[in-house]
């Protein structure tokens, strides 16, 4: 079925990102539809039982009034205010998501977009319920999906069905009993492999790194309580305290006029590899972790795996591999882009979107936000806590826009 009258905004994601924008747009009067399952990524892609490392302020997903915080939520289902030593529950992060969306934007549609093609005046959007519309804009929220990234050692192993990454599971309790090596040293490695060995499994945790690194517990439920001489060193920010968080909390827009080498360093290490402070005692002497192991070459063997490593142990013998090793933007990815519209994306730092200061790719009308923005906005758009600074420059483009 072809749907003939233009739609002016469609808004591929239902995430923190593409319902935060279509809540925004709705507010400067701009009709949008709204494509994907709320909270999506959340219920589908993340381990049950994790926790947020984001603290619950800075858990908020941007609604044009400031009015529909975690907090809000929690208000809302008659449970007490929670401050930054809280670890939100998964479950919790997506119910308060669903909320939100119930509030903001209920008329998100359940469908995936599986095609959009330029046309003289938009997007020819197609979906999988063999509907096609056309709309004046497309901002595209897909989130981190796409981008799952697995070493290249690591791929014999994939089409064999003896590795995986992360981003493909959501219930880690179907290893148990296996003997896994899971490659990593961020949060997502370190929380898969404490929640496998909760679960009946044996992992053992491969790291580059020489030594693991956690955050440390907030003092005080509220950034603002601290000392002032901490917080004059320390300034508070949602991705953390430090001045340099600060600048890129608050300096969001100025990081776009970096050198391509510099953004790209900053994306590449600023909160790198690093566990939750709710993490450490969970973690710690539960399972063998390998630091200072790269590894070098992997082979099936009799249904199982064998790992060459570089490092001081040089061989493992397990059942499983799992790639807890992250995410690298690439437009190429997007395979429900139309192959010539990837190709007219201008490209920075290999594959991510050129963007504007309004999120708008080198394409006209065709916007990128959430993680797709992070190589132009810095680590902020890795977070939900870059929501509203997505949103906001994102809603007044496009409203403005259409007024002319
Ligand atoms: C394990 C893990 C833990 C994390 N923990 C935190 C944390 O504690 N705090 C934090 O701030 N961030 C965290 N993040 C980052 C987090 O994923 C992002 O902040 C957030 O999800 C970005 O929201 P989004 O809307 O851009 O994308 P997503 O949440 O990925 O949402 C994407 C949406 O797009 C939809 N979609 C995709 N393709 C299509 C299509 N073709 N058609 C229709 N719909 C489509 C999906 O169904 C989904 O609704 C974590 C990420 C991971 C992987």
């Amino acid at each position: 079925m072809i749907t003939s009258t233009a739609v002016p905004v469609a808004i591929v994601g239902a995430g923190p990102y593409g319902l935060s924008v279509a809540a925004h747009l709705k507010a400067l009067g701009v009709p949008v539809r709204v494509f994907g399952v709320p909270m999506g990524s959340w219920r589908t892609r993340m381990p049950a039982g994790m926790f947020l490392k984001s603290t619950p302020r800075a858990s908020a997903i941007s609604d044009p009034a400031g009015r529909l915080t975690l907090n809000d939520f929690r208000a809302a289902e008659g449970l007490a205010w929670v401050g930054d030593r809280y670890a939100v529950p998964l479950d919790e992060f997506i119910r308060y998501g669903e909320w939100f969306q119930g509030r903001c934007v209920p008329e998100v549609e359940r469908a995936a977009v599986v095609r959009i093609t330029p046309t003289p005046d938009g997007y020819r959007l197609a979906l999988d319920t063999g509907e096609a519309f056309t709309a004046r804009t497309a901002v595209l929220a897909g989130g981190f999906p796409p981008y799952a990234t697995v070493p290249a050692e690591l791929w014999p192993l994939v089409g064999a069905g003896l590795a995986s990454h992360t981003s493909e599971h959501a219930d880690l309790r179907k290893f148990a009993g296996q003997r896994v090596a899971v490659i990593g040293a961020g949060q997502s490695a370190l929380e898969s492999a404490t929640l496998m060995h909760e679960a009946g499994a044996q992992p053992i945790l491969v790291a580059r790194t020489r030594q693991l690194l956690f955050g440390s517990p907030p003092e005080t439920d509220r950034g603002g309580e601290r000392p002032w001489p901490e917080r004059l060193a320390k300034p508070a920010s949602p991705l953390g305290p430090g001045w340099s968080f600060t600048a890129f909390s608050r300096a969001t827009g100025a990081f776009r006029y970096l050198p391509d080498r510099t953004r790209a360093h900053l994306v590449r290490t600023v909160l790198g590899p690093s566990g939750g402070w709710w993490l450490q005692d969970r973690m710690q002497g539960r399972f063998p972790v390998l630091t200072g192991h790269e590894v070098a070459s992997a082979e099936a063997a009799g249904g199982r795996v064998r790992l060459r490593l570089r490092g001081p142990t040089d061989v493992l013998e397990v059942d499983q591999v799992l790639a807890a090793t992250g995410y690298r933007v690439d437009v190429e990815r997007l395979d429900y882009l139309d192959p010539g519209l990837r190709r007219a994306v201008a490209r920075r730092n290999a594959g991510a979107p050129r963007l504007s200061s309004s999120f708008e790719s080198s394409v006209p009308g065709l916007y990128f936000t959430g993680l797709s923005a992070a190589n132009t906005f810095g680590p902020l758009m890795r977070f939900v806590c870059g929501t509203g600074f997505a949103s906001r420059r994102i809603s007044r483009a496009i409203a403005a826009g259409n007024r002319r």
